[in-house]
């Protein structure tokens, strides 16, 4: 076959819908449609096979944090795959950058936790979690402690152990999941499910639900708490104020382990390393990726809190768990870089004092438009619910198509946001320019009002 470049469009869309299995794709839609292909990209900017430039709000999937283009992140792993591209952290042995790499994290953790498990994706650090979880209880001779508690429409990743303990009930109805020994509360979603409390009423309302399940399965019974500090893939949900302070006191009465998934919110997302951080949080597990590497190449972890880390190395002998790539020796050379490049440009400190109270303020004014019903965000996470009648929440009939038609829209005319349901989101690299940030919010503004003249509204 020939080689990429020389392919048309037209091509490359066949030989994918006969070929290629995507990952979350409606695949007889995609086949009638033709896929998108992107070619390239180069700071927040992508370009696809039609020369059309497109801004991604989304750094790819919430992970390009550093933008597009950083020749040093590829000089990185050229070096490093001259160097040693691959060798196991098996059988006691170790490689520089690992080692290294495992140190830099540990630096930038809350200062409880100072060891990191590495592997391949934030599904395979989740799966790391529940083995982690309930060995750690095994090993405190606490058996019965095995089930863990996790949240509706939280996303922690695709495999088994990822999907359940998500709570996407579609990926749960697909797999006869969740697998035993993983329950669900209420998550935060005040807009979505708030009813007639006020939100802080209903964050606390919502934290209680942990207090109840736990005493419902008895704390003899419960190994854990797992949540993102926002969720992301639900549609970034920012939990009320009241939430988070409410868990800590519930987490604070009961002998249970709290595993806080980074996988979106660490490395800078909310204009500290880490969501714990923002959220004052004091978790004992945290699953990380995604922005790890900037998603330059595929890598992923768990960050243990000392508790859980001495109990495992003093009294578990070998833990029967890992990973062929767990700590690539490529992928951790390009995280080191990843790292250096957003201390050195002080890209988390930008955010926290530029660039995230710019985005804020400039989404929020999308408000004011007559289809949108709330604005919300944090860092440089945003969202906007998509609503028939501002007054009451209420939304348009045939759920998610408002969402898909202001989604289509904004890539159409250049943006690409993403639609979970009738909320559309943004989480773009954390290295945008405030004129960027400009040209997103006046490109959504004008989708806005291209989608409400098809809607006539
Ligand atoms: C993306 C994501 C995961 C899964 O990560 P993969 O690398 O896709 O396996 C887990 N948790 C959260 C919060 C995520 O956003």
């Amino acid at each position: 076959m020939k080689s990429a470049e020389t392919l048309s469009t037209r091509r490359l869309q066949e030989l994918d819908a006969a070929h290629y299995l995507h990952p979350f794709t409606d695949h007889k839609s995609l086949g009638e449609r033709g896929a998108r292909i992107i070619e390239r990209a180069d700071g927040v900017y992508l370009w696809d096979s039609e020369g059309n430039r497109i801004l991604d709000g989304m750094a790819g999937l919430w992970c390009v944090n550093v933008g597009y283009g950083r020749s040093e992140l590829a000089e990185a792993a050229y070096k490093q795959m001259l160097e040693l591209p691959y060798y196991n952290s098996f059988f006691q042995c170790a490689h520089p950058p690992a080692v290294k790499l495992a140190a830099e994290i540990a630096a930038l953790a809350p200062a409880h936790m100072n060891r990191v498990f590495f592997t391949g994706s934030g599904s395979e650090a989740n799966d790391t979690v529940l083995r982690m979880v309930r060995r750690y209880w095994d090993l405190k001779g606490q058996p019965g402690k095995k089930t863990i508690i996790s949240r509706i429409n939280a996303y922690h990743g695709s495999t088994v152990a990822g999907a359940s303990l998500g709570g996407m009930l579609p990926m749960h109805e697909q797999g006869d999941l969740p697998i035993p020994g993983i329950v669900h509360i209420a998550q935060p979603y005040w807009y979505g499910e708030g009813g007639d409390m006020d939100p802080e009423e209903f964050g606390l309302w919502a934290a209680r639900q942990l207090e109840a399940k736990i005493i419902e399965l008895g704390e003899d019974q419960v190994a854990a708490f797992i949540a993102e500090p926002i969720q992301g893939a639900g549609g970034v949900i920012i939990p009320p104020a009241s939430y988070w302070p409410e868990i800590k006191r519930i987490l604070g009465k009961y002998d249970i382990l709290l595993v806080v998934d980074e996988v979106i919110c660490g490395f800078g997302r909310t204009g500290e390393w880490f969501g714990s951080q923002y959220y004052d949080l004091q978790p004992d597990l945290m699953p990380i990726a995604k922005g790890m590497t900037s998603g330059y190449l595929p890598m992923g972890g768990v960050i243990v809190a000392d508790r859980v880390a001495d109990t495992l190395i003093e009294h578990g002998g070998e833990f029967f768990h890992g990973y062929t790539y767990s700590g690539h020796p490529v992928a951790a050379a390009v995280a080191l870089e990843n790292l250096r490049i957003l201390r050195d440009e002080g890209i988390v400190e930008r955010v926290r004092t530029e660039l995230a109270p710019c985005l804020q303020s400039k989404i929020a004014r999308l408000a004011e438009h007559r289809l949108v019903g709330e604005v919300r965000g944090v860092g440089m996470l945003g969202a906007i619910e998509l609503v028939r009648n501002k007054q009451t929440r209420e939304r348009f009939p045939d759920k998610g198509s408002t969402g898909t038609l202001c989604r289509d829209l904004c890539v159409a005319n250049g943006l690409v946001m993403r639609a979970v349901g009738d909320t559309l989101i943004m989480s773009p690299p954390l290295v945008i320019s405030p004129a960027q940030i400009d040209e997103l919010v006046d490109t959504a503004w004008k989708c806005l009002d291209l989608a409400a003249l098809k809607l006539g509204v």
